[in-house]
């Protein structure tokens, strides 16, 4: 038997026609081309996957990732299109990344000399993150001495609130931007996040902009209604076994869930180590047979358990845990007492990535 016969009881799904629109949306929005992350493997998407739609997509100029390794796989992918590092490589990372044509982030004097002349640099500024980056009163020396070397390409600050509904610190942030910029030649200026997009809109003298979250389509609640961002991952996983439960029987570990009358269940193969929150036990729900159905008792490693009673499915039939309309990944995000963010990023290597219309 080959082995792709062995295939994945899981599919994550992404939608080139909800990320293309949403990436629009956001451009449009933000009036300048976006510098697109694709990090911790595009927000669980599949770097490959969403490389190979923002690689022809007009509004893209270029994609970002979190560590040098991720620079080097993306690199391998060959996208055709600037490649930026958003945190700091260690010095012996930094000619290899070079080499790659990998854009660097510097954030010191000591690491704007130490770059190799063929390096491309994006001046990180602290603007009040408080993680990353030159304090903008050192900023302005750093950008300088890149410049002199030929070296600056960019230059870029993360907001830390611009997603909540008092934009005041968002704002003293972008000020004091603004207050290096001024100092500095015009380079490829980037700011705002998907919130920042989405809050704040068009921001004065920003080139570039790097909606994550908003690009695989979630808002957060309050500013839900600004654009119409499209969810683009759908995941699905199969049923692998049907039996019937009597009234009164526990089911999964615990025993916490007694069947109240004889219950079909379908067993289902997508547990918490494929990223399905085991703390949304109690809560979750699934959409099979065109239903919203309950998973019952503990959600375990790598299954789950709905009951299907009444419902015309067999073994192989797919149950969908989110998609882009009938159920969310906000909803099971809520469940988990957790954010979008972290279900699509925790996605397991199991789940497999599929390229969809
Ligand atoms: C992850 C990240 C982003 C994207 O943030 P979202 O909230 O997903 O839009 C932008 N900039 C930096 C520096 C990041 O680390």
């Amino acid at each position: 038997m080959p082995q792709n016969m062995l295939h994945a009881r899981a599919h994550a799904r992404t939608s080139a026609a909800a990320l293309e629109g949403n990436l629009r949306a956001l451009s449009r929005r933000a009036g300048v081309p976006l510098l697109l992350p694709v990090k911790a493997n595009a927000y669980g998407h599949g770097m490959d996957i969403v490389t190979r739609i923002a690689a022809r997509h007009p509004d893209v100029w270029g994609l970002a990732v979190a560590t040098p390794q991720e620079a080097g796989q993306l690199a391998a992918l060959n996208p055709g299109k600037p490649i930026v590092l958003l945190t700091p490589p260690r010095p012996a990372e930094i000619p290899v990344l070079a080499d790659l044509g990998v854009r660097l982030p510097v954030a010191s004097l000591a690491e704007a000399e130490a770059l190799p002349p063929h390096a491309r640099a994006h001046l990180k500024v602290d603007t009040g993150m408080n993680r990353l980056g030159a304090r903008p009163e050192d900023a302005v020396a750093i950008g300088q001495r890149l410049h002199e070397r030929g070296l600056l390409e960019g230059i870029y600050t993360h907001f830390a609130t611009s997603d909540e509904l008092d934009l005041s610190f968002a704002h003293e942030q972008f000020e004091r931007f603004q207050g290096v910029l001024a100092q500095l030649p015009p380079v490829l200026a980037h700011a705002s996040n998907g919130g920042g997009i989405l809050s704040l809109g068009a921001l004065p003298g920003m080139r570039l902009a790097r909606p994550g979250l908003a690009s695989y389509g979630f808002a957060p609640p309050h500013l839900g209604g600004v654009l119409p961002l499209v969810p683009v991952m759908t995941l699905e996983a199969e049923i692998t076994h049907l039996h019937t439960a009597r009234a009164g029987e526990s089911v999964s570990y615990g025993g916490l869930w007694h069947a109240p009358r004889d219950t079909l269940l379908a067993t289902v193969g997508f547990g918490y180590a494929d990223g399905y929150p085991r703390n949304a036990t109690g809560q979750a729900q699934v959409m099979v047979g065109g239903e919203r159905r309950p998973v019952v008792g503990r959600i375990c490693m790598d299954q789950c358990l709905v009951d299907v009673t009444g419902l015309d499915v067999k073994v192989d039939d797919v149950v969908r845990f989110w998609g882009p309309d009938d159920l969310t990944v906000s909803e099971v995000a809520a469940w988990s007492d957790t954010i979008e963010y972290e279900v699509l990023t925790g996605l397991g290597s199991r789940v497999e990535r599929l390229a969809g219309a």
